[in-house]
């Protein structure tokens, strides 16, 4: 097996969710489920001391390399945002920061499927140039309750709303993390579309990526009560997702929301 992002080898076991996210962790052993990765893959639902999932598809030099220097640096961005709500603005460059983070952590959720979605491609573009893939998004938000603090959970999604000419490939890929008060829903459509959501998750969701082009009020003013309810608050955003193909969209004057 050759690393998923630079094609070298042997690969190690590498965490899913980086180590440093423990010290977020109540002590002792969890009660809760960290991480559930479901839709015909694996669902992985156990007691551990720490976040302890793992793929073994990362080499050691990438491990130890640029994802540990991403770690180091997207730690001070994240930090505020999964111990705090009351918060000054999140700059351009912390969103960045951010989305690029959470691109990365869902391309290691990816891996653990049985089928990943994403083409190796675009994993040796985020090694080589720190590339978010095109088409990603990723919206934040955020959660009344900091415990549970990660909870993950990968669906598959049909793209059965566009009638996508790539037949081959009519799935997409949602990734939703809860981490402390920090929500993140990263979203990888495997076909060029566009993307609306209903105008009721706009007071609870924002969008950083694509860029915004302004700062953004931290947090938002509609949130999940606690992890229950940011499951089923990420199933319904996942679901009031409306996509068009791009030639639908322009054929109606559709913007992205
Ligand atoms: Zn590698």
């Amino acid at each position: 097996m050759a690393c998923v992002f630079c094609g070298g080898s042997p690969v190690t076991n590498e965490h899913v969710f980086p180590q440093w996210l423990n010290q977020y962790l109540p002590p002792g052993r969890q009660r809760t489920e960290q991480a559930r990765y479901g839709a015909g893959s694996f669902d992985k639902t156990r007691e551990s001391t720490g976040l302890d999932f793992k793929v073994k598809k990362v080499c050691a030099p990438c491990n130890n390399g640029w994802m540990s220097q991403l770690e180091t640096s997207s730690k001070d961005s994240l930090d505020p945002l999964i111990t705090q709500q009351g918060l000054p603005l999140i700059s351009l460059r912390q969103q960045r920061q951010i989305a690029l983070w959470a691109t990365k952590t869902a391309m290691m959720a990816d891996q653990v499927q049985i089928q990943p979605l994403l083409p190796s491609h675009q994993l040796q573009r985020m090694h080589t140039h720190r590339a978010i893939p095109g088409g990603t998004r990723v919206w934040l938000g955020s959660c009344r309750d900091r415990n549970p603090t990660v909870t993950s959970h990968t669906v598959r999604v049909d793209l059965t709303g566009a009638s996508t000419p790539d037949a081959l490939q009519p799935v997409g890929f949602f990734c939703p993390m809860k981490i402390g008060h920090l929500c993140i829903y990263v979203y990888f459509p495997a076909v060029d579309v566009v993307i609306q959501h209903a105008p009721e998750f706009h007071s609870s969701v924002a969008r950083i990526w694509p860029r915004r082009s302004s700062d953004l009020p931290w947090p938002p003013p509609v949130q999940p009560r606690n992890g229950e309810a940011f499951e089923t608050f990420a199933n319904a955003f996942r679901l009031s997702l409306y996509l068009y193909t791009p030639e639908e969209a322009a054929e109606h004057g559709l913007k992205e929301s």
